[in-house]
């Protein structure tokens, strides 16, 4: 059998040479957030907000939303919560912002783009409810997040998810800034956020990968789709040379990137993203552990190798293959 690995994330982690990497959860209501403390997590990289939203008929209140975000993140008191902002649309269909039926509900009016008058014309038309109580729906949830993370004494930092351009990421800074929040960032999912890079970083003070989208957007191929599974996996060469190109924009504005897709719950795959230049790794409690003890086995050189070699791979399994040459 198999030796048990590590129970506990041993933080604050670095690499053997000293480079702080955040080892974070990615959570969804209180027991995920007991879990995540349980196992040592530093904070949250993710706290998906769909939840509530994905049975209610109509829109929680403002005082409800904020006591639930208070109740999800208390027992996370002391460390850095990142808050999604509501990702409805697609895989997370959200019955009260329902838009009319879409041919492509995964390319359509989806995550930032419902409540973000870039679309609001077209989503005006579409939707159930008008674009003005649409944006009225990310404000409450923007100042319920506000006060449920000052209510849990948590440090808040709040992104959105599905943003493509800077001036989409510039849009949602201004809201979450009037809001309140301090930490303003945006979720990098749609490959064109990557070529944007240089732009659209100089509008936010961190930025967020979600890989699941973001490998589906680059291969066009559904993540929900079991035939095309091969096509979503976080190994993908072509994936990583996109996060490649966004660190190297990164490194330049000085802006910090995180992982918080699937990706950052392999743990030889993690050691790649740490190479790349990612400065914090947010998954599922379960994967935390054994990431944090794989980060902390190797120096940052080690790692960069590893990111040239699955960067310059020509397929997933030899990817899978060079890194595990190099690393054992
Ligand atoms: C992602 O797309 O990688 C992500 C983290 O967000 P979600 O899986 O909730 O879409
Ligand atoms: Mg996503």
């Amino acid at each position: 059998t198999a030796a048990a690995g590590p129970s506990v994330v041993e933080g604050p982690v670095t690499t053997r040479d000293g480079r702080r990497i955040a080892i974070v959860a990615n959570i969804a209501d209180a027991k995920d957030a007991r879990r995540a403390a349980e196992v040592g997590a530093e904070g949250v990289g993710l706290l998906r907000t769909e939840l509530t939203f994905l049975s209610a008929a109509t829109e929680p209140t403002e005082a409800d939303q904020r006591a639930g975000y208070a109740a999800t993140m208390a027992p996370l008191r002391g460390t850095p919560v990142t808050v999604r902002t509501l990702d409805a649309g697609a895989d997370k269909p959200v019955p009260f912002l329902a838009v009319a039926p879409e041919v492509n509900p995964a390319l359509g009016v989806r995550g930032q783009r419902l409540f973000d008058e870039a679309a609001g014309d077209a989503a005006e038309r579409s939707s159930t409810i008008g674009s003005a109580d649409r944006a009225g729906v990310l404000d409450r949830q923007l100042a319920a997040v506000v006060g449920g993370a000052a209510d849990a004494g948590v440090e808040l930092k709040v992104m959105a998810p599905m943003i493509s351009t800077a001036d989409e990421a510039a849009r949602f800074v201004a809201r979450a800034r009037a809001a309140g929040a301090e930490q303003v960032g945006v979720m990098i999912e749609v490959p064109a956020a990557v070529l944007n890079a240089p732009e659209l970083l100089a509008e936010v003070d961190f930025v967020s990968v979600g890989t699941n989208d973001l490998t589906q957007y680059v291969f066009a191929a559904d993540r929900q789709s079991g035939p095309l599974a091969g096509f979503n996996d976080p190994w993908q060469p072509a994936v990583l040379r996109l996060l490649d190109q966004l660190c190297r924009a990164a490194a330049i504005t000085g802006t910090p990137v995180g992982v918080c897709g699937e990706a950052a719950a392999d743990p030889a795959l993690a050691v790649v993203l740490v190479g790349l230049g990612v400065t914090s790794l947010s998954a599922a409690a379960s994967a935390l552990p054994a990431v944090a003890a794989r980060v902390a086995s190797v120096d940052v050189a080690t790692a960069q190798r590893a990111a040239r070699a699955a960067v310059s791979s020509r397929d997933v399994a030899s990817a899978r293959a060079a890194v595990r040459d190099l690393l054992g």
